[in-house]
């Protein structure tokens, strides 16, 4: 096994294949600055050498860990001493845009911003989009089938996807690289990778699927006194905006509150409001759009939906209303903190976060439970600090915040997926015979248990 690295090296290149030395110069991940364990960090530039690394490591039984831009939030890209890591890094092409059929062919490891900014030269947008947008990569955003700000108009990862390639365990390559919207052709093997965490193949290349660019653009920051003031407003921008209404973004009131204030994000509206949320709307022609949309906000006024708003009058002011969503980093001042992204009916979501923050209250007096959500999608996040010394207290938060989720028919992960922090509640969202059929599957594509093994099962 410890020649591992000289076969890698003799297959690939020396200069593509670090040592388990070279490896630790590099972090864990986003989340984890400790240095990355791993006998052998390869950074194949094509799906040809991607296949020769897997059929190479399947031959000697080697174990492999696929990192994408490390931005993943379940620990589901870590690694050990006896762990092959592959990188995507040196995968970034971008190697089609087709503006009349709308859509691009790129290599996994390009980064989600570089993407977007390359088809809005086009006219065109990729519109998946998340907080980790600079660091995080295509492949690692099929692979997560990742969800973000936009998916109440533009949907996930999945419904993003189009075509595309992936080497299996044993080295082949399976090339599923489909350009049409329709394509009823048998299975959607496709599909089988969106979602799977590196557990089923490696996603070498991908055809994503593209919009028109909008031309107009509406945000607004309104406080709200309470949460059925938040749906009401939701259902009253859906139903006078048609499909235009592209983010949605709730923040709870201590969520705001902690995060704004006196050396954090200055905070655009008074801080006692219970609710808060982010809102933007895209259409087509600003003439239109823009008197629409301040109708629609001062109807919200008058029906007293909205307690109070702010509306930026510049690209900076609006970026600096999004930081207040996208930047939590004020929250992580407080440690432990344990993150969690559930998902659940919105009509249970209430007395939902009431039940967890009680629970949590009753365990750790002085904990907190910051909650925000892309409540369009049934999503919410909490970041939870138990505000005391103690032992188990991730274990402990897990059951108080997962217990409540099973009777309402909830989700341990929206958007996040199961990695190895979730593994074990996967249980509470998916049944007996689900689990089944997802080890059956694995034991076919992967049966010597290599690609990303102890992840999602
Ligand atoms: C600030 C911040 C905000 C975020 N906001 C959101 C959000 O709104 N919505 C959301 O869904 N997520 C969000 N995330 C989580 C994260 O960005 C997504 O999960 C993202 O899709 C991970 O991409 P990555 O390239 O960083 O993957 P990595 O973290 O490198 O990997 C994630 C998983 O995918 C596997 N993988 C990576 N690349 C491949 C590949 N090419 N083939 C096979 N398997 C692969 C890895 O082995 C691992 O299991 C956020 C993260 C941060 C730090």
């Amino acid at each position: 096994m410890n020649g591992i690295v000289a076969i890698l090296r003799d297959v690939l290149g020396a200069e593509q294949v670090l040592d388990a030395r070279a490896a630790e110069g590099r972090v864990s991940s986003y989340w984890d600055p400790s240095p990355l364990q791993a006998r052998a960090l390869v950074r194949p530039r094509s799906t040809a050498e991607v296949s020769k690394v897997l059929r190479v490591c399947h031959e000697h039984g080697q174990k492999i860990v696929t990192h994408g831009g490390l931005t993943g939030c379940v620990e589901g890209a870590t690694s050990d001493a006896d762990t092959v890591v592959l990188s995507l890094e040196r995968m970034q092409a971008i190697e089609d845009i087709d503006t009349v059929g709308r859509t691009a062919t790129v290599q996994a490891g390009v980064v989600l911003q570089r993407l977007q900014d390359a088809v809005r030269e086009h006219g065109l947008i990729f519109p998946v989009d998340l907080g980790a947008r600079g660091s995080c990569t295509i492949g690692g955003n099929v692979a997560t089938n990742a969800g973000g700000i936009n998916v109440i108009r533009y949907g996930m990862m999945r419904a993003r996807v189009l075509g595309l390639e992936a080497v299996l365990a044993d080295g082949t390559v399976l090339s599923s690289m489909n350009r049409m919207l329709k394509n009823n052709a048998g299975y959607d093997l496709k599909q089988l990778f969106i979602g799977s965490e590196g557990t089923l193949g490696v996603v070498t290349r991908v055809v994503v699927r593209l919009d028109e660019a909008t031309r107009s653009r509406n945000s607004a920051m309104v406080g709200l006194a309470s949460f059925d003031h938040v749906t009401g407003l939701l259902r009253h921008l859906q139903q006078s905006l048609g499909g235009n209404l592209s983010a949605f973004e709730v923040m709870w009131g201590d969520y705001f509150r902690d995060v704004t204030g006196a050396g954090f994000h200055r905070a655009p509206l008074a801080r006692e409001h219970a609710y808060y949320v982010m809102l933007e709307v895209e259409g087509a022609n600003v003439e239109i759009d823009t008197p629409q949309f301040m109708a629609v906000m001062e109807q919200a006024l008058d029906r007293g939906l909205v307690a109070d708003a702010v509306i930026p009058q510049s690209e900076t002011e609006r970026r600096a209303l999004w930081e207040i969503r996208e930047n939590f980093q004020p929250l992580y001042r407080r440690q432990p903190i344990f993150l969690y992204d559930v998902s659940l009916p919105i009509r249970e979501m209430e007395a939902y976060v009431a039940e967890v923050q009680a629970r949590l209250r009753k365990r750790w007096p002085e904990s907190r439970c910051d909650v925000i959500g892309h409540i369009g999608d049934g999503n919410l996040h909490f970041f939870v600090t138990p505000g005391c010394e103690g032992e188990h207290q991730h274990a402990q938060s897990d059951e108080d915040v997962y217990a409540p989720l099973k009777p309402i028919g909830g989700s341990v992960s929206a958007e996040h997926g199961i990695g190895t922090e979730k593994r074990p509640h996967l249980g509470i969202s998916r049944s007996a015979e689900e689990i089944a059929l997802m080890r059956t599957l694995k034991c076919t594509l992967d049966p010597k248990n290599l690609l990303n093994p102890g992840k999602v099962l």
